[in-house]
């Protein structure tokens, strides 16, 4: 297959790699040199220009950061259903975006007469490098089939959530999820320490227990209990606190238009809000952790 993949950033950049590896012809673009740059040192093919890359694909894979991002690259005169519509390529979009916008582009696509699923990951940049990601997808049965071979080069679970959007929506979930569970696990072990119990005894029993969850088991967000977690590592990031805060806003901006209420998701999100807006965004989200220890110290609000 010839593909076009553009956003190549932290992730899209290993997920053109193992998709050129896999055997297609990949013409990667990105709009800021330095990951054009990157690219190329490890041995991508970028395009000369955006429109070099669309030139006669079978398949447009995008990997940007927001659905303004993603509204501007595939709709509007110069945009990519406009570029693609007469060859009729296959659209993939895995960027994680709101449920609105992933609805809009399809729309826009199928008007066009091309088929286009939503597929965001998990897994993060360890598992984009090592072709582990799970993809989550949305859109009509025919454009997953055509889908579901290129997404296998990128990652080992691909799951079909629904329609157009559905692979959005169940990417919110999951990390409404983890946001919530992170800051409860990490909530835990400040009552701990302030309680005189050891934390790895805690990890002991909670782990065996009903306390278990993978914020605990594979990403513990205190130092000791889980060596590879980023607790160990002073924080770095893994998954940083600003983008565990996109994920749950978006998760906020769809309860709010579905009409329901996520209190817990609202908390997570207020809790990550403070933790970005104090400078914290760069560090890894189990820095909640350190965050509700200040909290608990009254250190910040
Ligand atoms: P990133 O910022 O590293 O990469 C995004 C790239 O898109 C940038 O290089 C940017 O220059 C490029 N870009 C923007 N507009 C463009 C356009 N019109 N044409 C071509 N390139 C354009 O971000 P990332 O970490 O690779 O994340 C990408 C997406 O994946 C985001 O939606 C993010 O939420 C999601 N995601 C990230 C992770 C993670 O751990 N980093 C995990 C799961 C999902």
């Amino acid at each position: 297959m010839r593909a076009a993949f553009l956003g190549l950033g932290n992730m899209g950049r290993p997920m053109a790699l193992n998709l050129a590896r896999a055997g297609h012809d990949v013409r990667g673009f990105d709009v800021a040199a330095p990951a054009m740059q990157a690219f190329a040192a490890a041995g991508g093919t970028p395009a000369a220009d955006r429109d070099a890359a669309l030139a006669d694909a079978d398949v447009v894979l995008t990997m940007l950061p927001a659905g303004e991002h993603v509204r501007a690259a595939y709709q509007g005169p110069g945009g990519i259903i406009a570029r693609v519509a007469a060859a009729g390529a296959l659209l993939i979009d895995c960027s994680t975006i709101d449920v609105a916008s992933a609805r809009a582009v399809a729309a826009a696509a199928q008007a066009a007469g091309l088929a286009m699923v939503d597929a965001p990951v998990s897994g993060g940049v360890g598992g984009a490098a090592a072709a582990t990601l799970t993809f989550m997808v949305g859109g009509p049965e025919a454009a997953f089939a055509r889908a579901a071979p290129l997404l296998r080069a990128m990652g080992r679970t691909i799951v079909h959530a629904g329609a157009a959007g559905a692979g959005q929506a169940a990417k919110i979930c999951n990390n409404m999820m983890l946001g919530i569970a992170m800051t409860a696990t990490a909530e835990a072990f400040v009552l701990a320490d302030a309680l005189g119990l050891d934390r790895q005894k805690l990890f002991d029993i909670a782990s065996v227990s009903s306390g278990q969850s993978w914020s605990l088991t594979s990403y513990c967000p205190v130092p000791g209990p889980v060596p590879s977690s980023p607790a160990n590592r002073d924080y770095a990031p893994g998954f940083a606190a600003a983008l565990m805060l996109k994920d749950l806003t978006l998760a906020q901006a769809a309860a709010s238009s579905g009409g329901v209420a996520t209190p817990l998701g609202a908390h997570a999100t207020q809790l990550y809000q403070a933790m970005v807006a104090a400078g914290e965004g760069g560090r890894d989200f189990s820095a909640m952790f350190l965050w509700l220890a200040r909290a608990a110290r009254a250190e910040v609000p």
